[in-house]
C-alpha cells in the first residue's frame, strides 16, 4: 500500500469488535447430498461415549498374535468425529474419500482429503473426523497391539471442533489486519486458545498482533467501529492504544 498519512489509523476511528462469546454462535453444517463412494461395508455405528455424531466402523483385519495389528475402516458422516484419544503404539490413517480433520492436542488442526496419509505418534492425544459439510472415509492401521489399541478421553466439544479456523477468513478477503486483544481474566477464552487463533491467522498469511489486557474480563477478536465496542475499548484498551496504532501504522505505511 502507498504511504499516506490519511491511511494511518487513529484509535478513535477504531473500536474493538465482538466479544469472543458472540463470535461463537454455532454455524450449522450443510448436509452434503453427495454420498461418499463406499469401498468397504459401512459397519457398526460407533458408540456415543466415544464419538460425536454418526461414525461407522468396520473391522477388516482382526487382531492376532502373529501380526499384532488391527486394520479397519471408519466412515464419519458430516460433522461426526472421534473423542480425544491416544494409541499406545500409534496409528496410521489413510483417507480414502471425503474431507475431514486430524488434530493433535495443542496444535492447529490439519485438513484431510482423499489420498492423505497421517501418522499419529504413540501416546499423543488427538482426534479425527469429518468436516461439517462433507463426510470422511478413513482406513486405520494400528500396529503393535500388544501395547494396546486405544485409550478414550473426553469428547471434542463443538467449540474445539470449530475453533479457531472457523473464524479465519481467507487472507485475500480481509481488508483490515487483525489486532487481537484478550482480557487476562477472560474465563471463556484462555490464553492458549487465543494464541492458537493468532497462530492460525499468521499461518494463513494474515498480519496479526495479539496482546493481553491486564485485569479485563473479555476477549476481543476484531475491529468494528460501532458505539458499543468503541466504548468497551475506551474502558479497557487505552493502555494499549499506542501498540495498536504502531501495529496498524506499520502495516498501512508499508510501501
Ligand atoms: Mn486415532
Amino acid at each position: 500500500m502507498k504511504q499516506h498519512s490519511t491511511i494511518k489509523v487513529t484509535v478513535a476511528a477504531l473500536g474493538v469488535l465482538m466479544f469472543l462469546s458472540h463470535c461463537q454462535q454455532p454455524t450449522k453444517g450443510t448436509t452434503s447430498q453427495e454420498e461418499l463412494q463406499a469401498i468397504f461395508p459401512k459397519g457398526e455405528l460407533g458408540p456415543a461415549e466415544n464419538f460425536t455424531g454418526q461414525a461407522w466402523n468396520t473391522g477388516l483385519v482382526a487382531n492376532d498374535s502373529t501380526l499384532n495389528m488391527v486394520v479397519g475402516n471408519v466412515y464419519f458422516e458430516p460433522g461426526a468425529r472421534s473423542n480425544w484419544h491416544t494409541h499406545p503404539a500409534g496409528q496410521i490413517l489413510v483417507i480414502t474419500d471425503g474431507e475431514g480433520y486430524h488434530q493433535i492436542k495443542g496444535q492447529i488442526r490439519q485438513t484431510l482429503k482423499k489420498g492423505d496419509v497421517v501418522q499419529c505418534p504413540p501416546n499423543v492425544t488427538h482426534w479425527h473426523g469429518a468436516s461439517p459439510a462433507k463426510g470422511m472415509q478413513q482406513l486405520y492401521i494400528i500396529p503393535n497391539t500388544e501395547k494396546g489399541i486405544v485409550e478414550w478421553l473426553a469428547p471434542v466439544t463443538d467449540e474445539e471442533y470449530s475453533s479457531p479456523t472457523r473464524h479465519v477468513s481467507k487472507a485475500g478477503e480481509r481488508v483490515l489486519p487483525h489486532f487481537i486483544v484478550r482480557g487476562t481474566k477472560d474465563l471463556i477464552a484462555d490464553h492458549a486458545m487465543v494464541q492458537r487463533y493468532d497462530d492460525v491467522l499468521k499461518a494463513a498469511g494474515q498480519p496479526a498482533s495479539y496482546i493481553q489486557v491486564e485485569d479485563a474480563g473479555h476477549a476481543f477478536f476484531d475491529w468494528k467501529p460501532d458505539a458499543t465496542t468503541r466504548a468497551t475499548f475506551a474502558r479497557y484498551g487505552v493502555p494499549y492504544a499506542a501498540q495498536m496504532q504502531n501495529f496498524f501504522n506499520g502495516i498501512f505505511s508499508k510501501s
